[in-house]
């Protein structure tokens, strides 16, 4: 038959592209599997040698570009989107092949963009995110000061007033900027797994000193239940800097609500199979379930509002979430509505 390939081609065709590294799809004349290889069959579980291409592979843009190619012989280049089972995205490319000794065919490379593409979305995304938090607090600068170059350049009362608030404002562009800079530093070394013997128990304790002012301020007690020592491998800045978050953002939320019950943050630390698990307790309004799994996500928060009222960034829990991933532990949430939220953090003890 004019188009069916030869057994021997078929079997040369099959060993040449499974030593392939990319996903390779061989069809023939008439738009029939000849062969596939191990990389396309993980993507594209159905598809079968001698099955039509156009029954396995329900893309028109594709099938469309396998027809361009046979009529042009020049090659094509598509790209698609499937959505089911899980949404992915895909880039074709098809290139025909004829020759002495062959029957034409033609060869269908395929790469799966879906990560790649996901990283740019997430990319723009990171941008547009934190030029929108820069630009708030900038054009209120912006108008302060052309308010103190105009009418209130007289006044010294309204100075001080918009001289107070101007300072709040660019002390939040800096919390933002610093924050910006911890979250890229530690992303460079993420694959970096610090070190250094780590005493956390005294890095536990001075948090609860330093943030007691905080913890007064709010009405809230700090209770902290650690044991006489505990040395992790790890960086002490930035294990100081997961505990201070994690602290914070107990006191700043988890104590918004009135009743006096609530007003209380449990710091604790136990050992448990070479692991040391640090917990950080509050009994506030707690978080629905919905919100856990987008909380590390940068700058997502429940209440943007809230958020910035409390002088918060967005950035804590994505710093947390990294700091713990270089250290190769990790980061455990629990929430109930009404009950409160549980934070953990397990991370490996010194010697593992
Ligand atoms: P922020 O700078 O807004 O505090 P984070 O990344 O530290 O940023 O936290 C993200 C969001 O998670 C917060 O805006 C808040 O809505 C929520 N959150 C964090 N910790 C708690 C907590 N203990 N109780 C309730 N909500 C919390």
């Amino acid at each position: 038959m004019e188009n069916e390939l030869q057994v021997r081609d078929r079997l040369i065709i099959s060993q040449f592209i499974e030593a392939l590294p990319e996903a390779v799809i061989v069809i023939d004349a008439a738009d029939r599997v000849v062969a596939v290889n191990a990389p396309a069959r993980v993507l594209f579980p159905v598809l079968r040698p001698d099955d039509l291409l156009a029954r396995s592979l329900r893309a028109p843009d594709v099938l469309d570009a396998v027809k361009r190619v046979r009529a042009t012989g020049a090659p094509e280049r598509v790209t698609w989107l499937e959505r089911v089972p899980v949404e992915r995205f895909f880039e074709l490319h098809a290139a025909s092949m004829e020759g002495q000794h062959f029957e034409p065919t033609m060869i269908l490379t395929l790469r799966d963009l879906s990560e790649v593409r996901r990283v740019e979305r997430m990319r723009v995304d990171f941008v547009a995110n934190a030029s929108h938090e820069l630009r708030t607090p900038l054009a209120s600068l912006l108008g302060f000061i052309e308010t103190l170059q105009g009418s209130a350049r007289e006044d010294a009362k309204a100075r001080a007033k918009f001289l107070s608030i101007m300072r709040e404002q660019a002390q939040r562009m800096a919390r933002l900027v610093n924050d910006l800079l911890s979250l890229s530093r530690i992303e460079q070394n993420l694959h970096l797994r610090p070190q250094a013997a780590v005493d956390i128990v005294a890095i536990l304790r001075h948090i609860a000193d330093t943030l007691a002012p905080m913890a007064s301020d709010n009405d809230v007690s700090l209770k902290l239940d650690v044991p006489g020592n505990a040395i992790v491998t790890g960086d002490r800045d930035e294990l100081l800097r997961v505990a201070e978050n994690l602290v914070e953002n107990a006191i700043k939320y988890g104590a918004s609500d009135s009743r006096s019950s609530s007003r209380k943050v449990e710091i604790s630390l136990a050992a448990k199979q070479r692991q040391c698990v640090l917990t950080v307790r509050d009994h506030g309004p707690g978080i629905a379930p919905e919100h856990l799994p987008r909380l590390t996500e940068r700058f997502y928060r429940v209440d943007p509002g809230q958020s910035r009222a409390k002088g918060g960034t967005g950035l804590g829990l994505a710093i947390v979430k990294h700091i713990v991933a270089r250290h190769r532990g990790r980061l455990g949430i629990e929430s109930k509505l009404g009950e409160g939220t549980t934070f953990s953090v397990s991370l490996p003890l010194y010697g593992d």
